[in-house]
């Protein structure tokens, strides 16, 4: 059966791109429920997804579902990394925008809930977000410090008798328009620490403003924050991130994450760009027919391959504890590297219409450039790798 390119007639017939059997390290019953989501996320989201990134409109309507089948859940229902890891594959392959969404409620909220909360926060917050009845923004990232933040975080909190009072500014934070609340990061002036609170969004002195005319990620609403004076209850401090070394912790786990995005949207390049190759005729024949054609083709399915194949390997290494910021950077560099190259072979694969987002490879070409600034970006993560492998700082 002729396959459709992307963005025009029915959905793609799913091609099998795994040629390194990574799925086939997955338990028989992860393997299973692997299979069910990538059939709903391939069916169910990624055509809807196009519509939704054109107009940067965030798909309510998709939450439920995905909810549904337990993606909310993934960093507490005892899935293994390699699992949770796929997911994210699956979901950047269907739409990237959705893949951060979960990454970020996954291993950051609920990461960092589970990990640092008190029971109280935990009981409150946690039934919920499993669901994704509820969401969370991280808001770590100001609009003066993004590579510089753990040295140059501004925003302040400053304790009041029975309350903390926080003010300052964020930038780019992720769904801050429609959480219920944000995990917010701000340096305590009585010791300088800079501590995590969950500030809900509809406290006086809150404001989220989103951020339009993005060229990827466009179905993540981020924002732009402000605090002024914002008070919140004491026990609004999450009592286990009282400085920052144990939320670099998380955070190097979640570096890992966006390694996985990567690898999901080469294959989601693969995906559109193989099928279109199939279908379109120039010189009276397929372009997939074309050896400069194949070339790229199988360019893009070596990156992604050897992407998913690393990413694999490092879930091996998060699973056993022995994963160290300097692996979980180099994983993110590469990937995202990788990805880079690969959107571009496909987008120009596709001539003209790759550069439509009607046609998906448009959107993935945007999407792209995100995976490879956000979570440190590409340069800061090779910084942190020569820094090891040197043992001298290029920082500053
Ligand atoms: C779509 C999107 C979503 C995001 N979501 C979130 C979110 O939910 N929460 C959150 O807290 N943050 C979020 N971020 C912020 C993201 O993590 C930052 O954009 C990122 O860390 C880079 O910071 P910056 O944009 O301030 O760039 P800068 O730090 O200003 O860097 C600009 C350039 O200079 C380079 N550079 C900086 N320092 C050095 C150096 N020492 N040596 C060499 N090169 C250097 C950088 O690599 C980059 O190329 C998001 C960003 C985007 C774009």
């Amino acid at each position: 059966m002729p396959v459709q390119p992307a963005g025009k007639g029915e959905a793609l017939p799913f091609p099998d791109a795994d040629l390194m059997y990574v799925v086939d390290l997955l338990a028989p019953p992860e393997r299973d429920r692997y299979f069910r989501i990538r059939q709903f996320l391939q069916s169910s989201v990624r055509q809807q997804s196009i519509e939704y990134w054109n107009r940067e409109e965030f798909p309510f309507g998709l939450l439920a579902d995905l909810g549904k089948h337990g993606l909310g859940a993934l960093q507490l229902d005892g899935s293994s990394t390699l699992f949770k890891g796929l997911m994210y594959v699956e979901l950047a392959r269907a739409d990237v925008s959705l893949s951060a969404l979960a990454g970020i409620h996954n291993e950051l909220i609920l990461g960092m809930i589970s990990e640092l909360g008190s029971e109280e926060q935990k009981a409150r917050w946690l039934p919920g977000l499993k669901t994704f009845g509820q969401l969370g923004a991280f808001a770590l990232t100001e609009p003066d410090h993004g590579s510089d933040i753990a040295g140059g975080l501004e925003t302040s909190a400053r304790r009041d008798g029975g309350e903390w009072v926080l003010n300052g500014a964020k930038r780019w934070i992720g769904a801050a328009t429609i959480a219920d609340f944000a995990l917010v990061w701000a340096r305590d002036v009585a010791d300088g620490e800079i501590k995590g609170f969950i500030v809900e969004t509809d406290t006086p002195g809150y404001a989220a403003t989103r951020i339009a005319n993005k060229i990827g990620l466009r179905i993540m609403q981020n924002a732009d924050i402000v605090l002024e004076d914002v008070r919140i209850p004491a026990a609004s401090l999450l009592p286990g991130a009282t400085s920052f070394a144990r939320t670099n912790d998380l955070l190097r786990d979640s570096r890992a994450w966006v390694g996985w995005q990567g690898a999901g949207i080469q294959l989601a390049a693969f995906d559109v760009a193989r099928a279109y190759a199939l279908n379109r005729r120039q010189f009276g024949r397929e372009l997939a027919a074309f050896q400069l054609v194949q070339q790229q083709l199988a360019d893009m399915l070596g990156n992604a391959s050897a992407s998913l194949a690393l990413m694999a390997q490092l879930a091996q290494v998060q699973q056993d504890g022995k994963l160290e910021m300097v692996q979980a950077a180099m994983a993110k560099a590469t990937v995202t590297r990788l990805a880079r190259a690969s959107v571009a072979m496909g987008r120009s694969l596709l001539g003209g219409n790759g550069i439509s987002s009607d046609y998906e490879m448009g959107k993935l070409f945007g999407d792209a450039e995100i995976l490879y600034t956000y979570e440190g970006s590409y340069e800061i993560n090779s910084l942190i790798v020569g820094r090891a492998v040197t043992g001298r700082s290029a920082f500053h």
